[in-house]
């Protein structure tokens, strides 16, 4: 039988820079979920290995949607929308098996959307192409879910590439492969999830995503992204609130270090790519002020413990830091992590290494 299988990612540098018509370089990684069909007669069934009980539809409910526990919203939504969209979606078990941990910034949400959207595609013939395949899957979560992702988590999960960091244009959504094997340069990516819990999270970001939109508007341009670098200065000047500026110049630098990781991993210049790590980092905390005592510790003692540099990756307040560190000091830049986290009263964090793993893809199992 087969199965479609899709990936989590994290991202390596572009933060808060989507919803602004910018740049982000994610990766897929290769835990991920895997989506398994099956022809029922009577409705449609959704199980997952990791949620207890399996959710029924009737054969004449897709298009009611109440008393849908909220994790099987991201798979029914698919089907959802499709009946929406006047597809005949014959009746179904749908069994869904991730190892994406969820809630850590590593995007199990997308991996699990993006798995169930692309096994519909083959068994349903619905050719949607890479395009319809991204439109669906973001449907899926902005609008089912109702979760204001911005695109980049599914992008990674269908377009990763082995080997390869995805240099994504938010604006059109256009992806670009780039180089980035660290096991080749003798270094690794370590990831620590620090599993702080989300604190505000959700109202954190809608405040950035609006305060960075109020500034657009003041700066009289769509989006963040149409100031340049060289216009940072004049921008910053003609605004009077402090915290827009502050936002304004987290999301122009970052912008430009995404574009100078793309050009430091086309040159394979791997090693210059910490600094830049690091100044993302120090923005996303004093200028974005998006990071909490638990990933600030985390990266301070990745850099302590030798790392070419480190930062917070995902939307903030919580989840994973990620850091470039020499292969032979892995176990020490761990030890440090779980050091300084212990001093510091803060919960066991989780350290592992990831290298860049293929897109979603069939698996005949
Ligand atoms: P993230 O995508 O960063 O992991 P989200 O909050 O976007 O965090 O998505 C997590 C949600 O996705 C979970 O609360 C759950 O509803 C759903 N989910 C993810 N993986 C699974 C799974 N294997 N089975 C059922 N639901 C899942
Ligand atoms: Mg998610």
């Amino acid at each position: 039988m087969t199965s479609w299988f899709a990936p989590g990612r994290i991202n390596l540098i572009g933060e808060h820079t989507d919803y602004n018509d910018g740049f982000v370089l994610p990766m897929a990684l290769p835990m991920g979920c895997a989506t398994t069909l099956s022809p029922a007669t009577d409705g449609w069934s959704v199980v997952s290995v990791q949620e207890p009980g399996e959710v029924r539809v009737r054969r004449s409910g897709l298009s009611g949607r109440d008393d849908t526990p909220d994790w099987a919203t991201y798979v029914l939504g698919a089907l959802w929308l499709l009946h929406d969209d006047g597809v005949e979606v014959p009746p179904l078990r749908i069994e869904v098996d991730s190892d994406v941990p969820s809630g850590a910034g590593l995007s199990s949400s997308a991996a699990l959307v993006c798995s169930v959207v692309c096994a519909l595609d083959e068994r349903l013939g619905l050719d949607l192409g890479p395009a319809g395949l991204l439109a669906l899957s973001r449907r899926v979560e902005n609008d089912a879910v109702g979760a204001p992702t911005g695109g980049m988590d599914q992008l990674a999960s269908l377009r990763g590439e082995e080997g390869h960091a995805l240099f994504c244009d938010m604006r059109d959504l256009t992806s670009q492969s780039v180089p980035f094997d660290p096991g080749a340069s003798g270094l690794a990516l370590l990831v620590a999830d620090t599993r702080a819990p989300h604190r505000h999270a959700d109202g954190e970001y809608a405040a950035r995503r609006r305060g960075c939109e109020q500034a657009a508007r003041q700066l009289d341009v769509p989006a963040l992204r149409d100031v340049g670098a060289d216009d940072l200065d004049a921008a910053l000047a003609s605004l009077d609130d402090d915290e827009l500026r502050r936002y304004v110049r987290h999301v122009v630098t970052e912008d430009a270090r995404v574009l100078e990781a793309v050009d430091l991993l086309r040159d394979g210049r791997l090693a210059d790519l910490g600094p830049v790590l690091s100044a993302s980092h120090a923005s996303m905390r004093d200028d974005f002020r998006i990071t909490v005592p638990e990933v600030d510790t985390a990266v301070e003692a990745l850099l302590g413990a030798g790392a070419l540099g480190a930062r917070m990756t995902g939307g903030g307040f919580g989840g994973c830091v990620i850091a470039l560190v020499a292969e032979g000091e892995v176990d020490a830049a761990g030890d440090a992590v779980r050091g300084a986290f212990s001093d510091a009263g803060f919960g066991e964090p989780e350290l592992f290494t990831a290298s860049a793993a293929p897109g979603a893809h069939a698996v005949e199992g």
